[in-house]
């Protein structure tokens, strides 16, 4: 079901982006409204990452524009053909906005699960230590890993390690989460827990934008898949329709190795 008449939170135009002469991002336009859940899907190297880290600014687009919660991203040059954003402050501003989860679980290994969420809500956004501590452990209740706030990620499987990072995106309240194939390194039989949680943040209608391989997934939760190959859109819509009765032929063969 698209949400048609919901606010828009994100538009990307014309995205391109380029490490030296390889262009990796050759024009690619992306929408979501608010609780939107776009799947992401296509081929190894199509630049799905990349477009999930443009979006966010860990990587600087070569052209385009992003408009993120109303607030048009100034995109400038830097002398070197990238564009950056206006200023820091910005960025910042815009890395809260959309937080991002990484396909390996990237948890500060020097930090308890508990410190690991809340320390950008103390230390970047200035919440009092005792609110995001309480706000934290709300968030790791959410994840089911209340009795867990206090030890290591060495000490967690990969599902734990992988649903403590989603409490720590969700953390800084952000816009919209951006998810880049968070279950593709957990072992098979973690990959339910984590897309339990993150089915469960799409019914309370959250947007999400999810680079993701697991197709039954895509269908169940997303109301708008993408298809990206070679640094373009080369089909997108309903759920249904792209993954069930794709007019490429790229994406039939694409599912079908897949599927
Ligand atoms: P996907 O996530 O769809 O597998 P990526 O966005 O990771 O694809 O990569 C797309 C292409 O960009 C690949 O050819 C990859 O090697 C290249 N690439 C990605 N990041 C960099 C980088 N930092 N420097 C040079 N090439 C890169
Ligand atoms: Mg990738």
């Amino acid at each position: 079901m698209a949400l048609t008449h919901s606010p828009e939170a994100l538009r990307a135009e014309g995205i391109r982006k380029s490490f030296g002469s390889l262009e990796v991002l050759k024009g690619v336009d992306l929408t979501a409204c608010k609780g939107d859940v776009i799947a992401i899907i296509g081929g190894s190297g199509s630049g799905k990452s990349t477009l999930l880290r443009c979006l966010n600014l860990l990587e600087h687009p070569t052209a385009g524009s992003l408009r993120i919660d109303g607030e048009e991203v100034g995109l400038t040059p830097d002398g070197r053909g990238h564009l950056g954003a206006a200023s820091n402050a910005q960025i910042r501003r815009i890395r809260t906005k959309l937080a991002m989860v990484f396909q390996s679980f990237n948890l500060w290994s020097h930090m308890t699960l508990l410190e690991n969420v809340t320390e950008v809500p103390v230390r970047v956004l200035g919440i009092p230590r005792d609110k995001a501590t309480v706000e934290a452990m709300e968030l790791l209740d959410r994840v089911g890993l209340a009795d867990k706030a206090n030890v290591y990620p060495a000490f967690l499987s990969g599902g734990q390690q992988q649903r403590g990072a989603i409490a720590r995106a969700l953390a800084v309240q952000p816009k919209v989460m951006l998810f880049d194939e968070p279950t593709s390194a957990l072992d098979p039989e973690l990959v339910g827990e984590v897309l339990k949680v993150i089915t469960s943040l799409a019914e309370e209608g959250r947007t999400m934008i999810l680079v993701t391989h697991e197709m039954g997934f895509a269908r169940d939760v997303a109301n708008h898949v993408v298809f990206l190959r070679d640094g373009l859109v080369e089909e997108q819509g309903l759920p249904a329709q792209v993954l069930g009765n794709p007019k490429s032929e790229r994406l039939a063969r694409f599912l079908g190795n897949v599927g």
